[in-house]
């Protein structure tokens, strides 16, 4: 387990001195709201009790020296007062170089620092280990810098630099969450105008993560052809995003769409009712309606989406055969990647010794499973 303390040891082996600031950023899983983003939608994810740690001390030059302890102590370096370039011999470091680039780009004055960077979000599995990344990396810059940066604008600045700088197009939720989230909630986002709420979870079951393991190959290509098609859908419907077309307006004219691409508006109109609902039962502490709206959420992507797997599909019914399990569904883009689903705190155990049974039983392959407390957002540590 990685703690203020054993960060602080691996940054004094490293640069025998002391730290003198410590953050951490959490990963984030979304409970309900797939592909909502880019509609100018609804969103519901929790931050998780899995982060990146960055120690840190400020230095006379002009530089940034990274050491990544999770790539065996990788080093790079770059300098403040030229351009910032990407490393992508160790690709890990233009997260933080982006991040150093959008902060600048914004006139903060991004102070010569040491640091060492740690993690235990799971990489690459869609917990978000880029935007914790990011977001650990922008709140120490910002408290080195003393500079007047609020947590929304902390997060537009690090899908900035995921998008412009390391080169990859994602939506805000992800580090919106790493930047804002607060403990026991989880936190509703409007993608239109990136209003957003903390919501109380309800009490008494823990989200637990499943990992297919399942790489996901398809996932640009189609994912632009969604995009396409919820455009197609809103022009046809004569609006700036799927959003803003109610579900009655949309049985009333779906005929005039082609087949495919109604089923796509329809899971997107869908989705955004039933991320309004979770919130309501959610606050009600009603987790029956919360796990049977995930439930309604997967056969929704499955079936109208079209962007679950065999083995999302597997590990999905898996789960809901167990005791204690109210719902579960795919989470992230699909086509591999995570399922999460909602598990009776006394099940919990059960659930994850049986699901990993079944599933590397019945695909093949060995899940990995996470049970999830949500936490609040990325802070200094000391
Ligand atoms: P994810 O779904 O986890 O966000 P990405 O491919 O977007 O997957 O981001 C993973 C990348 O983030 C890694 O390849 C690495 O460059 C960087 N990264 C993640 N975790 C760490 C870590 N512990 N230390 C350094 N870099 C990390
Ligand atoms: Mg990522």
């Amino acid at each position: 387990m990685i703690t203020a303390q054993t960060i602080r040891d691996e940054f004094e082996k490293a640069f025998a001195a002391a730290p003198t600031l410590i953050t951490r950023a959490p990963g984030r899983v979304n409970l309900i709201g797939e592909h909502t983003d880019y509609n100018a939608g609804f969103v519901l994810p929790i931050a998780i009790d899995r982060a990146m740690w960055i120690a840190a001390r400020p230095r006379d030059a002009r530089r940034v020296q990274m050491i990544a302890l999770d790539f065996d102590g990788a080093r790079s370096e770059f300098a403040l007062d030229a351009p910032i370039l990407r490393d992508d011999a160790n690709a890990w470091s233009n997260y933080v170089r982006g991040v150093a680039w959008a902060l600048q780009a914004r006139g903060v004055v991004v102070p010569g620092i040491d640091l060492v960077v740690q993690g235990d979000v799971p990489l690459g599995s869609g917990l978000s280990s880029s935007a914790a990344l990011e977001v650990c990396t922008a709140t120490m810059f910002v408290e080195l810098a003393r500079a007047q940066i609020s947590r929304v604008e902390i997060a537009r600045l690090c899908q900035q630099a995921e998008n412009d700088f390391v080169g990859v197009q994602c939506g805000i939720m992800d580090q919106f969450a790493s930047a804002l989230a607060q403990q026991d909630h989880a936190l509703w986002i409007d993608c239109r105008d990136l209003s957003y709420r903390n919501v109380p979870l309800p009490r008494g079951a823990t989200f637990v993560v499943c990992d297919t393991r399942k790489r996901r190959g398809l996932v640009d290509s189609e994912y632009n052809t969604r995009r396409a098609e919820c455009e197609h859908a809103a022009r046809a419907f004569g609006v700036a995003a799927l959003r803003d077309v109610s579900l009655a307006e949309f049985q009333r004219r779906e005929k005039e769409l082609p087949p495919v691409v109604a089923r796509r508006a329809r899971h997107v109109i869908t989705e955004n009712a039933r991320v309004l609902a979770a919130v309501a039962a959610a606050e009600t502490n009603d987790l029956a309606t919360f796990g049977a709206l995930m439930n309604e959420s997967h056969a929704s992507l499955r079936d109208d989406y079209q962007v679950s797997c065999a083995e999302l599909d597997a590990l999905v019914e898996i789960a809901r055969a167990q005791a204690g399990c109210w719902g579960a569904r795919l989470t992230g883009a699909g086509f591999g990647g995570c399922a999460v689903n909602l598990v009776r705190n006394e099940s919990v155990a059960r659930f994850v010794e049986n699901v990993a049974r079944e599933y590397s039983r019945r695909v093949g392959i060995a899940p990995a499973v996470y049970p999830c407390q949500a936490m609040s957002g990325s802070q200094r540590v000391e």
